[in-house]
């Protein structure tokens, strides 16, 4: 049985606000939000980082940063702006090792992150 807590959330084994499901992602609301609209965007599929990619995951990757676009424009973000963060690694502030995107909406955002 998976350890990983993304891959719980994925497995509806422990519960998350789910906004986004497709046959390869869910995104869910980051449980501690930085921004008034903090939606982390998750492949189905565990993997550790993006930095462990294999090139056969590329696809899958670039259609979860377009279904994060399409969540975008349907909650009108686009016309003020959004960020789309991923950390990659201990010292970039990676936390949990299940590669996730953040989608970060609904404030002004500062450059450059820390
Ligand atoms: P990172 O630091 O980039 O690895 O991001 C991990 C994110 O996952 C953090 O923003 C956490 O607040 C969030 N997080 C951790 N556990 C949960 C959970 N059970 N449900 C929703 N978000 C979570
Ligand atoms: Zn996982």
């Amino acid at each position: 049985m998976s350890v990983c807590i993304f891959c719980k959330i994925v497995d509806k084994m422990i519960p998350a606000s789910i906004v986004h499901e497709s046959e390869t992602c869910v995104g869910f609301k980051d449980i501690n939000p930085v921004a008034p609209h903090h939606v982390l965007f998750i492949p189905k599929k565990h993997i550790e980082s993006v930095d462990k990619m294999s090139e056969s995951d590329s696809a899958l990757v670039g259609k979860i940063i377009f279904e994060m676009t399409e969540y975008a424009r349907a909650n009108n973000f686009s016309n003020g702006g959004y960020r789309i963060v991923n950390n990659t690694g201990a010292d970039a502030g990676q936390t949990v090792f299940h590669i996730h995107f953040h989608l970060l909406a609904g404030r002004k955002m500062e450059w450059p992150p820390g």
